[in-house]
């Protein structure tokens, strides 16, 4: 096994375990690796740290599989590694009951590269690094002995593979397409979910705690839900008793999708959705000339900065939405607010929210913190994880 032997001083982020090995802290390969290949990590006075999968192509040029120097990389590796990442979700009391749950979310459960979501019995699966790429056979076989599952889908077409030098890959790889439909219940709604043609693994499991939330605040309330995808958020305030939910999305085949998740929920009041096709900068700026007003809005747009090199656009477009946002928020309105950004910490998100307010002229607070439901944990030794963050602000 090839040997990554780091620079001096450079041992210290893996002492406190955190994943990621830049090409700026490796000092040489000794031996010869392949993409995705196991080596072994070694400080400079050549004590053995751990092995990880490296990734010539790639910044990050190597991830830790493990910090124990005396643990093998091998199919029982995974077996344990998966294994552990589905209990844990069974001891999580938000979780139990859920069709539609993440589970394993890369680094921060220990499986860099590694994403898995369960949608009722379908599993769809998407390796991002050169590492969780080399070994998809064992991944699998993991999957299919810790869930029972009956098929499992890889959706290996995320941006990111480019920079790993893979190519995208994606079909079933595990039993067969199923009969009907891929369907979730969340929270009393069933939800309708493409997984191979949705955004990601097919739906954003990660606002779930969220969207369930926003249907306790619903009721009686006049609703605009922006960029609202396949209507996860949307048909929640349905549930909740809203009076009225206007969505809007740019995604033609999303809003196709959010119609058919509400003619799957016969109980929802589907007079009181209203879809709207649109991109959301133009529609808010439209109601604001109109004098059109809502009680609670939701603002989940994608992400804007997929790194801090795209911080300050990115942050002028959070602010513009927040400010639009704020002026059509009735008196005493609500209004939940996201950014699904890595390059936009909660510090900074918070400031651009609060410039919004000033700017719309409007005196707001924050009644409650939000982040990602228990399924999308965020490793301790790794802060890269907490992407998403938000906020609840009540406008006077
Ligand atoms: N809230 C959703 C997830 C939102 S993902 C849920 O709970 O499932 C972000 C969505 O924004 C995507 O559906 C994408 O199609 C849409 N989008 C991106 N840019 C947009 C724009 N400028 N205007 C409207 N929608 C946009």
């Amino acid at each position: 096994m090839a040997q990554l032997v780091l620079l001096p001083g450079k041992e210290r982020s893996v002492f406190r375990r955190h994943p990621w090995l830049f090409a700026g802290s490796v000092g040489r390969l000794e031996g010869r690796a392949r993409p995705g290949d196991t080596v072994e990590v070694l400080a400079d006075d050549l004590k053995l740290l751990g092995r990880a999968a490296y990734s010539p192509k790639s910044q990050i040029r190597a991830r830790m599989w493990s910090f124990d120097a005396d643990e093998s990389i091998d199919d029982s590796f995974f077996k344990r590694r998966v294994a552990q990442s589905v209990a844990r979700r069974e001891t999580l009391p938000e979780l139990r009951g859920q069709d539609g749950v993440r589970l394993i979310h890369a680094e921060s459960d220990g499986l860099p590269g590694i994403i898995a979501d369960r949608y009722g019995d379908t599993v769809v699966l998407q390796l991002t690094s050169a590492g969780a790429d080399k070994w998809r056979k064992a991944i699998v076989n993991a999957l299919v002995q810790a869930t029972g599952c009956a098929r499992i889908y890889e959706r290996s077409d995320s941006d990111v593979r480019g920079l790993e030098g893979l190519e995208p890959v994606t079909g079933w790889i595990h039993g067969e397409a199923p009969a009907e439909p891929v369907s979730i219940v969340e929270n009393g709604v069933r939800l309708g979910i493409d997984v191979a043609g949705g955004h990601k693994t097919g739906f954003y499991l990660d606002q779930r705690d969220n969207r369930l939330l926003l249907g306790q605040l619903a009721a009686g309330k006049t609703v605009l839900n922006c960029f609202c995808y396949t209507g996860g958020f949307s048909l929640q305030a349905l549930a909740g008793g809203a009076a009225h939910v206007l969505s809007i999305d740019s995604s033609g085949p999303a809003l196709d999708q959010a119609r058919a998740n509400v003619a799957l929920n016969p109980q929802l009041p589907a007079g009181r959705a209203e879809w709207q096709e649109a991109d959301v900068f133009l529609a808010l700026r439209e109601f604001r000339k109109e004098g059109r007003t809502f009680d609670l809005i939701v603002l989940d747009p994608p992400k804007f900065a997929p790194s801090a090199a795209h911080a300050e656009r990115a942050a002028r477009a959070y602010k513009d939405i927040n400010l639009l946002g704020f002026k059509l928020l009735t008196p005493g309105g609500l209004m939940m607010t996201y950014s699904c950004s890595g390059g936009i910490g909660l510090e900074l998100f918070q400031k651009i929210v609060a410039g919004a307010a000033l700017d719309a002229g409007r005196d707001a607070r924050i009644v409650k913190r939000l982040a990602g439901s228990a399924d999308h944990p965020i490793g301790l030794a790794y802060p890269e994880g907490e992407y998403l963050k938000g906020l609840l602000v009540q406008a006077d």
